[in-house]
């Protein structure tokens, strides 16, 4: 066992601080990382708060974690000491399953373990994630990185990237699809560049009137404020897919009515319980509504190939350790462009 710096909170409604941790040591399967930079994902912020009603305290969260390559175990294959490594929101899975056997780790029948958070499927205890000096991992749930991109921008990837780039690559979004992408945060931006990369005619449906200059930067062809009718009118009936990124608990309705006859709208955003579906707005238009979470490790890796080949990356605000709480409270008011991102040369 290796003593590790990190940072977590202790029990709900406590300010995050420093903590000591236990890492394993390397098992001959396994990557050791220290980690360089960790982006600051909502659902840290969520779990933190217990949000979602599972989190298991104290919490050491962060799971958009880069850094370079300490040890490798005698059976690892595919990494060495010296190399780039990242590590998203899962660290094991079952690997037998009909999902893991089809590269859904995400949607193991037998439990994936989350990266914070999780049940180490050995029992030997609770997962702690990226707010912390290095972390050690099954090779198998180990992403290689690109050295040609800036690594702080990269980190958001491991989940912003992979959570918006799955369902666009699902719902086979593209050249001559009207897409909307709903609240501009770090999946929301994320979500854009590769919806306007993939051909899509890319709208940002946002409730911050401020945001439509950014929106415009990062590629969006229009922006619709959420609030404004007129505006939402011309969208009405509109979009092919709309993917839904907001935190926090709204009316999926009124954004079903936005979707043409046979739209999709994906939700990823993951908030505490919203307003019923009225099913009226699903039938009379043919229209779905689903759900995605993350992706497999290895579109995971497709996804951090694709961004390398087309130059996107997380437009990103770093950090020093000891700023998270404050930078919770941003986030929390939306005041985040896009993405935290902490240096953990700081902690
Ligand atoms: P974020 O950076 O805080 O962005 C969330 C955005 O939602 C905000 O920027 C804001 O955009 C919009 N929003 C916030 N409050 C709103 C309100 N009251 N009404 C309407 N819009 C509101 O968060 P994030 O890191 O992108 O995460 C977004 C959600 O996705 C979280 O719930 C997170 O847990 C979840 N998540 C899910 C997965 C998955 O696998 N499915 C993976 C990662 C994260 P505007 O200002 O533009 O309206
Ligand atoms: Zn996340
Ligand atoms: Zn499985």
């Amino acid at each position: 066992m290796a003593s590790t710096k990190a940072y977590a909170a202790q029990e709900k409604g406590t300010a995050l601080a420093p903590w000591t941790i236990d890492r394993r040591n390397p098992k001959p399967t396994d990557v050791q990382i220290q980690i360089l930079y960790c982006g600051v994902c909502h659902s840290d912020l969520h779990f933190v708060n217990n949000d979602w009603g599972m989190t298991i305290y104290p919490v050491v969260p962060g799971h958009e974690i880069v850094g370079r390559v300490t040890a490798v175990g005698d059976a690892v294959k595919n990494f060495k000491v010296g190399d780039l490594a990242g590590i998203g929101c899962l660290v094991d899975s079952c690997r037998e399953c009909k999902n893991c056997k089809n590269d859904l780790e995400q949607h193991c029948s037998n439990g994936m373990v989350f990266t914070y958070g999780g049940q180490e499927r050995d029992g030997s205890g609770i997962t702690h994630g990226g707010y912390s000096k290095s972390i050690c991992a099954h090779e198998d749930f180990v992403l290689h990185i690109s050295d040609k991109q800036p690594l702080e921008a990269v980190a958001p990837l491991l989940c912003a990237g992979i959570t918006t780039y799955s369902p666009l690559k699902t719902w086979k979004v593209g050249k001559g699809q009207k897409v909307g992408i709903l609240g501009l945060g770090g999946l929301g931006h994320m979500g854009v560049k590769l919806a306007v990369s993939m051909g899509a005619e890319v709208t940002m449906l946002s409730h911050t009137a401020s945001k439509a200059q950014d929106a415009k930067k990062l590629g969006a062809h229009k922006f619709v404020l959420t609030s404004d009718e007129e505006q939402v009118k011309e969208v009405t009936n509109y979009f092919d897919f709309i993917m839904d990124t907001v935190s926090a608990p709204h009316d999926y309705n009124f954004y079903l009515n936005l979707l043409a006859t046979g739209g999709n709208m994906v939700c990823v955003g993951l908030p505490p319980p919203s307003e019923p579906v009225v099913p009226f707005n699903l039938v009379f238009q043919r229209r779905s509504l689903a759900g995605s979470l993350i992706g497999g490790i290895a579109e995971t890796q497709e996804m951090l190939d694709y961004c390398a080949e087309h130059n996107i990356v997380s437009d990103v605000e770093v950090i020093a350790m000891k700023d998270i709480n404050a930078a919770y409270e941003r986030m929390l008011k939306g005041d985040v462009r896009y993405r935290f991102v902490i240096d953990m040369a700081t902690l």
